[in-house]
């Protein structure tokens, strides 16, 4: 079955047409700029160049035909009619306590998706406009949603509940809830599979490393504990969010610059991580050629960055009592061989000793410890597209 993949964000639209049956992406591409002027759209076929074509697209109604136009095209598309796409999976951020696993779209599940929308004010609701425009053009075609926070509903209470009045849990649902998910069950479960070990009796930690960055600890095959939080703020410092901050921060620096709660808000979405401590960028490529070069705040930034990756990780050990194995995945996860033994070097009290040569590559499943480390170390390249066909030709 063709499954088409589309993952929506406030402006944009990402998608995938799988064929499941061969797990091989037939065609992907990206819209740019919805509803803004100067809309984009990239439309590559497996095996052809990528075309980029400048069209405005109002809503996400338009960038949904135009993709489904591209895709039926007389001389680039993938398929000879809509008929051949057998189902649409969607990316959604948040479930909420909702939903623990993927769900077929009905009129009654998107309105429970509704009620987590305070939860992921940007997110969830642009999630919605494109699960109803692709029923507009493609009615009775199924859908499946598939969520971001899904895999880590299986966090005890210990690890979810945060420090505060429980209240605000019971009133507002404010408790951990992590993200990322669709990625961290692929790579724990494909981990165990190439590494020969039983997921059901394994202790492993999945490092997504990208521009937004978590870490998971999952145990036999369940997460047990996430970096990310109520939102994806908390954690990891990332490419520009700050991950885990003291809280009273927020009041100092809001009163020192005069900063409103947005003001501030923007500051850690979208203003510190990397970027912020190296003032120069939040791409690791551009911060390994700040440090080549010597700029010790683009050092300073890859290495507040590993550290806390590796503090992470060390405190994953405690809450699964060992480790089996550990995945570096994601952008920074799969090519970013320094990060990974700055990460590693860390990580000697463990028993881990890093393969050196094997590290050099990137974007492979690999082993990258030695045969004598203790605990496995690896990279796994994430594939959350074919983890959302796969979901989805399992419910439909
Ligand atoms: P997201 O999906 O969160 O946008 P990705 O997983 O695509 O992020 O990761 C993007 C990041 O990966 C880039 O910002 C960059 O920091 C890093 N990255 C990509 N390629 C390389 C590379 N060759 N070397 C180092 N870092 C890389």
């Amino acid at each position: 079955m063709n499954v088409l993949v589309v993952n929506c964000g406030s402006s944009s639209l990402k998608y995938q047409l799988i064929d499941s049956d061969t797990e091989t992406v037939l065609a992907k591409g990206l819209c740019e700029r919805i509803g803004i002027d100067g809309g984009e759209f990239t439309y590559q076929k497996s095996g052809l160049d990528k075309e980029k074509t400048n069209v405005d697209m109002p809503t996400h109604k338009e960038a949904i035909q135009i993709v489904l136009n591209a895709l039926v095209n007389d001389k680039t598309g993938a398929i000879g009619s809509l008929d051949e796409i057998g189902a649409v999976g969607h990316r959604m951020v948040h479930g909420g306590e909702k939903f623990a696993s993927s769900a077929l779209i009905t009129d009654e599940m998107l309105a429970t998706v509704e009620e987590c929308n305070d939860l992921a004010p940007l997110h969830n609701p642009a999630n919605l406009i494109g699960v109803y425009a692709c029923r507009d053009l493609m009615p009775g075609v199924p859908m499946v949603g598939v969520f971001d926070t899904a895999f880590h509903q299986t966090m005890p209470e210990k690890a979810y509940l945060y420090g505060l009045p429980y209240e605000y849990y019971e009133k507002y649902g404010v408790r951990r809830y992590g993200f990322h998910g669709t990625s961290h069950r692929f790579v724990s479960q494909h981990m165990a599979e190439f590494l020969g070990l039983d997921l059901n009796n394994s202790k492993l930690i999945v490092a997504h490393l990208g521009n937004g960055a978590s870490i998971s600890a999952v145990l036999n095959g369940k997460s047990i504990d996430t970096s990310m939080g109520l939102t994806p703020l908390e954690g990891l410092v990332m490419g520009t969010r700050s991950g885990d901050i003291d809280p009273a921060i927020i009041e100092f620096i809001s009163k020192k610059e005069g900063l409103d709660i947005d003001g501030m808000m923007d500051v850690l979405n979208k203003k510190s991580g990397v970027l912020g401590i190296s003032k120069t960028s939040s791409d690791f490529r551009d911060l390994e050629e700040g440090m080549n070069n010597g700029d010790k705040l683009c050092e300073a930034a890859i290495e507040v960055f590993s550290y806390r990756v590796a503090k992470y990780i060390g405190s994953y050990c405690a809450a699964l009592n060992g480790v089996d194995a550990i995945a570096f995945t994601a952008g920074i996860g799969e090519n970013a061989p320094l990060v990974r033994k700055k990460v590693c070097e860390h990580l000697g009290f463990l028993g881990i000793t890093l393969d050196e040569e094997a590290n050099g590559h990137r974007g492979e499943d690999l082993i990258i410890s030695t045969p004598d480390s203790k605990v496995k170390v690896c990279i796994i390249p994430t594939d959350e597209e074919l983890a959302i066909a796969r979901d989805t030709v399992a419910l439909v």
